[in-house]
């Protein structure tokens, strides 16, 4: 050490001989983040939840993503407590390939609404997670004025589990966001598959995203989901694409005509939009308001949810019976002998199966 250091001594100085903190043990952190979690009962939870606490919110949340049993109870006691607090919301689901604008449309439409004086929850659905760990969703930094915005709560999609698990676990998510006071809910997902479907038994409204000058088929974009879109917006209209958005728009206008009427007596809408240039924004959004006051006038909006509530309880059901039968010892210790059997045609599948189930159902 230096003697000039000893005669000047600033905020700059280093003394020497100062001990180290011991190097951060993984372990202890986890235990003493447990620890933390462990702290707060299903009451504070609760309290904690009503009081619009982001913090606690999202560690409610995390136990709803837990598959530990011990985290799944305390979960499900939160989420019934939290119940009779859902207030009045708005669900959204929000659907487009990779690439058609999802993040930029949410954060600039989410901007609309939170300025509008609403709180918006934004959670997504994404089933690629469940196949590459990865997640087309959640992984990049998406949305960065939206997340900094004090009235909106984003929540990446669970990364594990089958689809109907994550599905669960969003609609639970909801019912808690609903109780944090949060009275838009939109619910991202990546128009690829299934993921839809399960989206449109948990929103209120359907919006899909779609690009213009790109084939339906090439954004996989299937008839069925079409048909499940109470508005269609094409993305990405500004510069050179505002015509060829516009003659998308037209196209799409004559498609919807051929489907069949709604149960909602709505007349899905089709519009051009720029999350870029912030064009048709508060147009999706006033489109949105309409619908919600003619199904509520209608009757439409309570019978709905009525209807989507009856589904998730036989979706709940079967994703129990499920994993309780690939979570079974005796099925886990055959389940892969009797596959491998399937796949070198030993045996058919039906055999293979119903030795499973005679297995899974034998007592012992
Ligand atoms: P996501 O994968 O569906 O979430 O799409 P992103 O929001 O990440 O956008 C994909 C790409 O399209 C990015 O390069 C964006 O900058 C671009 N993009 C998104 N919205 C617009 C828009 O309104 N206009 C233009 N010109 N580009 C956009």
């Amino acid at each position: 050490m230096s003697h000039k250091n000893d005669d000047f001594k600033s905020a700059l100085t280093v003394n020497e001989g100062i001990p180290q903190p011991p190097s951060v043990n993984l372990d202890s952190v986890k235990h003493f983040k447990s620890k933390i979690r462990k702290q707060l009962s299903v009451d504070e939870y609760v309290s904690g939840i009503l009081q619009q606490n982001r913090t606690i919110l999202s560690q409610a949340i995390t136990l709803i993503e837990s598959s530990l049993p011990k985290h799944q109870e305390i979960a499900q006691k939160i989420i019934e407590l939290c119940l009779p607090h859902t207030k009045d919301s708005v669900r959204i689901g929000i659907t487009g390939v990779p690439g058609v604008g999802k993040s930029s449309f949410i954060e600039s439409i989410g901007m609309h609404v939170t300025t509008s004086g609403h709180k918006l929850a934004v959670l997504a659905i994404d089933p690629s997670s469940e196949r590459s760990g990865g997640s087309i969703l959640g992984d990049k930094t998406r949305m960065e004025q939206l997340s900094a915005h004090p009235g909106a709560f984003i929540r990446p999609s669970p990364s594990a589990g089958s689809l109907g698990g994550v599905a669960r676990k969003t609609r639970e998510t909801i019912y808690l966001c609903e109780a944090a006071g949060f009275d838009v809910i939109f619910i991202e997902t990546v128009g690829v598959g299934q993921s839809e479907t399960a989206v449109h038994s948990m929103v209120d409204f359907f919006l899909l995203l779609m690009l213009s000058g790109a084939g339906d088929e090439l954004q996989g974009i299937k008839r069925g989901i079409m048909e499940m879109a109470d508005a269609i917006a094409i993305t990405k209209s500004d510069g050179s694409n505002v015509d060829k958005a516009s003659r998308a728009k037209s196209e799409y206008q004559s498609a919807l005509h051929l489907f069949p009427s709604t149960d909602s007596g709505w007349n899905p809408k089709v519009l051009t939009c720029s999350a870029h240039n912030n064009i048709g924004i508060a147009d999706i959004w006033n489109i949105i308001e309409e619908y919600i006051s003619l199904t509520k006038e209608n009757g439409f909006f309570k019978s709905n949810r009525i209807k989507q509530s009856s589904y998730w309880m036989h979706q709940t059901i079967q994703e129990g019976i499920k994993s309780h039968f690939y979570e079974n010892e005796k099925i886990k210790n055959k389940i892969n002998s009797i596959e491998k059997e399937v796949l070198s045609s030993k045996i058919s599948s039906f055999e293979a199966a119903q030795a499973l189930l005679n297995e899974y159902f034998r007592k012992d």
